[in-house]
C-alpha cells in the first residue's frame, strides 16, 4: 500500500517535527514595487541567517530559549530592523527599545520598556525573566538593571542610521501640530519593522520573543505592545509561542497574543483559524493593522498579517523552509 502525503486524509496525525523556529522583521507597507532589489537581497540574506541560527542551536539539542534570544540578536543587530542597531527615533531624536520573552512551560516571563543603552534588549528582557522577581522594567531602572546583570552597554549613537533619522525628519515636517494625528495616518509604512521569534524545541517547549524600537516620533514616553505580555508576545505549551507587530496600540487593546492562545485553549479553536480570526476579522473591525508569526504544540506554523506584506519565515527540523515578504 502506499501511503497518503496528504495528513488530513488519514486518521494518523502528522508527526510533531523535532523542531521549529518562525521569524518576523515587521509588517506594513511592505510592497514589491516600493523594494529595491538590493534592499531586498539583504533584508532576505538576514531573515535567512536568523533561522539558520536559531536551527543551529535547537539542531545541537539547545534550548528555546536560547534559540529565542541568539535568533532575536541576529536581527537587533541587522541596520534592516527595527530593533537594535536598526531602531527608530523619539520625537526627541533618541532611541528607546522594547522587548519581551516568554517561556510556554513555566509561563514565566521577562520584558523591558524604553530602555536607552542595552545593545540586545532580548537579553535585557531574559535577564528579568531569569534573575529577577519581576517580569516588566521600564526607563532608566531597566537599563540600570541590564548594567548590574553585565549586559553590553552602547552610547545612543550606536543607534544612529541614517534611514531612520531621515524618517523621523520627514514625519516632523509633515506632522500636524495637534498630537494624535499621526497614529491615524494612513502613510503607516514609519510604524514597521519590529522583530520577533517564536520556537518548538526537541523537549516539545515553546518559547516567544519580540524586539522593537517602537513607533517613529513616538513620545511621552510611550510603549508599545512588544513589551507586553500577552499583546506582544505569549508562550503556552498547551497551545502556541507567538510574537506580534503592527500598530501596537491596537495589539494591546486586543490582547492580540493571548487571545490567539485563549481561542486554542478554551474555544477549541484550531491554531491557524484562532490566529486568523484575530488578524483578519477582530483586528481588521476595528482597524488595527499588522500580523504575528507563531507556531503551536505540535509544530504547525502560523503567519497572517492584514498588511500589504510581512516580512517572516520558518524553519523545521523536516527541512521544509519558507522566507516570504510579499502578500502572495
Ligand atoms: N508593534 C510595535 C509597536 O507598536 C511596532 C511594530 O511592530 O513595528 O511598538
Amino acid at each position: 500500500m502506499t501511503s497518503d502525503p496528504d495528513p488530513s486524509k488519514t486518521n494518523v496525525a502528522p508527526e510533531r517535527p523535532e523542531y521549529v523556529v518562525v521569524i518576523h522583521g515587521g509588517a506594513g507597507t511592505i510592497r514589491k514595487d516600493r523594494m529595491t532589489e538590493e534592499l531586498e537581497e539583504k533584508i532576505r540574506t538576514a531573515l535567512d541567517a536568523a533561522l539558520l541560527k536559531g536551527e543551529s542551536v535547537l539542531k545541537a539539542g539547545g534550548s528555546a530559549m536560547d534559540a529565542v534570544s541568539e535568533t532575536i540578536m541576529i536581527l537587533e543587530n541587522s541596520p534592516y530592523f527595527n530593533a537594535g542597531k536598526g531602531a527608530v527615533f523619539t520625537n526627541a531624536g533618541t532611541n528607546e527599545l522594547d522587548a519581551s520573552i516568554m517561556h510556554g512551560e513555566t509561563l514565566n516571563a521577562g520584558a523591558v520598556g524604553g530602555v536607552k543603552t542595552v545593545k540586545n534588549p532580548i537579553l535585557a528582557a531574559r535577564a528579568v525573566l531569569e534573575n529577577s522577581p519581576h517580569v516588566m522594567l521600564s526607563g532608566e531602572g531597566a537599563d540600570l538593571f541590564a548594567k548590574e546583570q553585565g549586559l553590553e552597554l552602547v552610547d545612543q549613537k550606536y543607534f544612529y542610521t541614517e534611514q531612520r533619522w531621515k524618517a523621523l525628519q520627514n514625519i516632523l515636517q509633515k506632522e500636524n501640530v495637534t498630537t494624535g494625528d499621526l497614529l491615524e495616518s494612513p502613510r503607516a509604512d514609519y510604524k514597521y519593522g519590529t522583530v520577533g521569534c517564536a520556537v518548538l524545541d526537541k523537549d516539545g517547549n515553546l518559547v516567544a520573543g519580540t524586539s522593537t524600537g517602537g513607533m517613529t516620533n513616538k513620545r511621552w514616553g510611550r510603549i508599545g505592545d512588544s513589551p507586553i505580555i500577552g499583546a506582544g508576545t505569549y508562550a503556552n505549551n498547551k497551545t502556541c509561542a507567538l510574537s506580534s507587530t503592527g500598530h501596537g496600540e491596537f495589539f494591546i487593546r486586543h490582547a492580540v497574543a493571548y487571545n490567539i492562545s485563549a481561542r486554542m485553549e478554551h474555544g477549541g479553536a484550531d491554531f491557524q483559524s484562532a490566529a486568523d480570526a484575530v488578524i483578519n476579522e477582530e483586528l481588521v473591525k476595528a482597524g488595527g493593522s499588522g500580523g504575528v508569526i507563531g507556531v503551536d504544540h505540535l509544530g504547525n506554523v502560523a503567519m497572517p498579517f492584514n498588511t500589504a506584506g510581512m516580512y517572516r519565515g520558518y524553519l523545521k527540523s523536516t527541512g521544509e523552509k519558507y522566507i516570504g515578504m510579499y502578500k502572495e
